[in-house]
């Protein structure tokens, strides 16, 4: 199906310079197309066959799962449109007047974007790639990455989580080391997707531990939870601070205290 669609379009783009009211007629059918285009042939929304195919595989999808592997090229764009559709008739029972209304005209489609392509992103795109270097000078001293700036969802309200995270590496002599920049990346991969922050900072240490394999792993992260401060309780001044500890900052305390000491959460 996809390679059809891409053979159309460029024949489409080559025809274009010769005639201009053909062009006109292409462009106008190519919008019509468009709008349909978050059904599938059978006339199922796009969301459900990706949910089919998740579910043949007996996966989980949980809010804070990837689901990369299930979304074929070329169909996030158009499960924007799906997600445009729905957001749309959320803002119609909000009874908002978005014919009217100015500033909320195109805010349907500027929701579904910021979760699909942004703020949500590390659920639809693939992790990261992850340079390994060998351990050849056979570091074994504790390293420690941050502060690591930190933007996420609760899943419970999709209200934003804005904090850092610290985190703690005691290699062994045999682990793989990734470069500095792939702990930010890795870390907002697994953040950009609704969280609940106990679940994401374990969720980053089990990962971690599975590409480094180093003798200790830590992962502090300190977080403002606009769930408590612009619903709920309105606490303005509430914070969430969770820590991990695996290996050898769970054993060793004075490594655990070394570590605490270095990271400046001020
Ligand atoms: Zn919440």
């Amino acid at each position: 199906m996809p390679t059809k669609k891409t053979s159309t379009s460029s024949k489409v783009a080559k025809k274009a310079p010769t005639k201009k009211v053909a062009m006109s007629k292409v462009s106008s059918k190519k919008v019509a197309i468009k709008k349909v285009s978050n059904k599938n042939d059978d006339g199922l929304p796009l969301s459900v066959v990706i949910r089919k195919r998740i579910e043949a595989e007996n996966a989980r999808f949980h809010a804070n799962d990837n689901i990369a592997a299930y979304i074929k090229p070329g169909e996030l764009e158009r499960l924007v449109e799906e997600v445009a559709e729905k957001m749309q008739a959320v803002l119609e029972s909000l009874v908002i007047d978005t014919q009217n209304d100015h500033n909320t005209q195109n805010t349907s489609r500027r929701v579904a974007k910021m979760y699909v392509q942004e703020v949500f992103n590390g659920r639809y795109v693939e992790q990261p790639a992850l340079t390994k270097f060998p351990n050849v000078s056979r570091l074994n001293e504790l390293m420690i990455i941050g502060p690591i700036t930190v933007r996420s969802a609760c899943s419970h309200h999709l209200c934003p989580i804005m904090g850092r995270i610290w985190i703690g590496v005691l290699p062994s002599k045999e682990s793989a080391l990734i470069g500095l920049s792939k702990y930010s990346r890795l870390t907002e991969w697994v953040m950009c997707r609704p969280q609940i922050q106990e679940e994401a900072v374990v969720e980053l240490a089990d990962m971690l531990e599975r590409k480094i394999k180093p003798i200790g792993v830590a992962v502090v992260m300190d977080a403002d939870h606009f769930c408590m401060q612009w619903r709920g309780v309105k606490d303005r001044d509430s914070k969430m601070i969770n820590s991990v500890m695996r290996g050898a900052f769970l054993k060793d305390s004075n490594l655990r205290r070394e570590f605490l000491a270095l990271i400046d959460r001020k």
